[in-house]
């Protein structure tokens, strides 16, 4: 691997070297050969043949300098104080083989200086979600961390009951969090300057170009944001716990807790059930991260050149970006031009969902149907379940929405609609019930459920004979939601 850990060059008080904590007996839960080969990890014997020891905190690589680091975070709204990396170490900093940085960080091993009430380890059931979450989503095509694999061991952890510990290489291009801004201006406000160098130079290398680095990237990291959010609500996934300790600065999906994937389409979505008020609510996603990036920018004001002024102009392009990127890529789904009878047609199309319960990543898959039952036979059936649904006043506005949609479509190329709408509507996407069906097995020691699932979401835009009918199973119309904490 291409080693350049940089990290651990910064000021000291930025974070706390030390090992990580051994578990007891690691066994082998999942290794993403895919992911080993992006990072250089698959060329190194050593590493091939040392990663289960390595990700149980039995062997350290000579090029290891695990650290914890120190962050701060706004939690439900609410200003946190110190964080930190409380069960997770950066192990190492490496160049990928597309020369983008990536970090290696270990999470569940054990305490940090960090920890507070916590004892430093990951559940068995939390590392799967985490694993499968971060892998459905990079393949997916949304900017997300991802992982080189787990472990789990014998060593045993109490959350509402005793669990299995187990840890996660989590990947992702970087694991600095808004939150690490946040600490530096409570704790540290002499390192920002310094700091803000390195997050530029490490992330954000093309903004040196502008005769104002420091607002062309708090630009780049407020448009970055505003794209992943657009992305997420697309593809219909709630982070859950969207607090600035949990958002990087890079725009990529970070910290997965009680995240999930949309069924039956209810914009008001809580899939958190920790969450009372519903702050993180699918709908309430884009809301929040506007907020998260305005509790976050005035930090910079101690920076020079730096103004209210200035920074009320980074963040200004916030809802535009997400406007036109989430607008296109519902156009896209639908297979339409971006214009506006293409989003009146797509908004009426989603309070019909709404109205209807129905599941959202089948409805969308569904329409490849409308226009081409004969190419798409597991489309047909999604269709025809959908139609099943309906009742006669549903069914009236359905005959009448889909005339007017397929009249849209008819002028245009039908290969064009069908590409963009295979490739934005996925057959698949991590239903809580198929995460819990992996994990459920996977607590009596048979991993085939992870590796299935984890071999379905390798390619979630096309229907595979691996899937069984439960993978695009939604809940019963009014099931109660299975409860998703942020217990982990
Ligand atoms: P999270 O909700 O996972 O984003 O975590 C919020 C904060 O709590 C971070 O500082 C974590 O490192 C810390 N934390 C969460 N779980 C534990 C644990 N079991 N032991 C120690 N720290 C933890
Ligand atoms: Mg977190």
């Amino acid at each position: 691997m291409r080693y350049q850990n940089t990290y651990v060059h910064l000021d000291t008080r930025l974070y706390h070297k030390q090992p990580p904590t051994p578990l007891d007996n690691p066994r082998i839960g999942h290794f993403n050969m895919q992911v080993a080969q992006q990072l250089g990890w698959a060329d190194d014997e050593d590493l091939m043949a040392r990663w289960v020891e390595i990700l149980g905190g039995q062997y350290l690589p000579a090029d290891f300098e695990p650290l914890a680091m120190a962050y701060a975070g706004h939690q439900f709204g609410q200003w946190a104080g110190q964080l930190g990396d409380g069960r997770g170490l950066l192990m190492a900093q490496v160049l990928d083989n597309n020369d983008q940085p990536q970090d290696l960080h270990l999470k569940g091993i054990g305490l940090t200086p960090y920890s507070r009430m916590g004892d430093g380890r990951a559940v068995l059931r939390s590392t799967i979600r985490e694993y499968l979450c971060g892998h459905a989503l990079t393949q997916l095509g949304i900017p997300s961390s991802n992982a080189l694999g787990f472990v789990v061991s014998d060593t045993r952890v109490r959350r509402e009951r005793m669990e299995a510990g187990a840890a996660l290489m989590r990947v992702a291009d970087s694991h600095i969090r808004l939150g690490h801004v946040e600490w530096i201006a409570s704790f540290a406000p002499d390192l920002l300057s310094e700091f803000t160098d390195y997050m530029i130079d490490t992330y954000y290398p093309e903004c040196r170009q502008s005769e104002t680095p420091v607002l062309a990237f708090l630009t780049a990291v407020v448009e970055r944001t505003a794209r992943m959010i657009a992305d997420w609500q697309l593809i219909g996934f709630a982070h859950g716990v969207m607090n600035t300790d949990n958002l990087s600065i890079t725009g990529s999906t970070l910290d997965f807790g009680p995240f999930g994937f949309m069924e039956r389409f209810n914009p008001a979505w809580i899939n958190n059930h920790s969450d009372h008020t519903g702050r993180y609510a699918y709908q309430n996603q884009p809301a929040i991260g506007h907020w998260n990036l305005n509790t976050w920018l005035p930090h910079f004001m101690r920076l020079e050149g730096v103004t209210r002024e200035t920074l009320a102009d980074c963040l200004a392009p916030y809802e535009a970006t997400f406007m036109q990127h989430y607008q296109q890529g519902l156009c896209r789904k639908l297979g339409l031009p971006h214009q506006r009878d293409s989003l009146s047609l797509a908004f009426e199309w989603l309070t019909f969902l709404e109205d209807n319960l129905l599941d959202y990543t089948n409805s969308f898959r569904a329409l490849l149907a409308l226009v081409a039952p004969n190419d798409y036979p597991y489309e047909q059936q999604l269709l025809s379940t959908m139609m099943a649904e309906l009742n006669d006043e549903a069914n009236k506005v359905w005959q009448d929405w889909s005339a007017r949609y397929l009249a849209q479509l008819q002028p245009l190329s039908m290969e064009q609609a069908f590409n963009d709408m295979q490739a934005n509507n996925p057959a698949y996407v991590l239903r809580n019930s198929m995460a819990q069906r992996a994990i459920t097995a996977a607590e009596q020691g048979q991993f085939e459920e992870v590796n299935r699932v984890f071999e379905l979401l390798a390619n979630p835009y096309d229907v595979q004979t691996i899937a069984t009918d439960l993978d695009s199973a939604p809940p019963a119309p009014h099931a109660p939601q299975m409860p998703i904490s942020c217990s982990s």
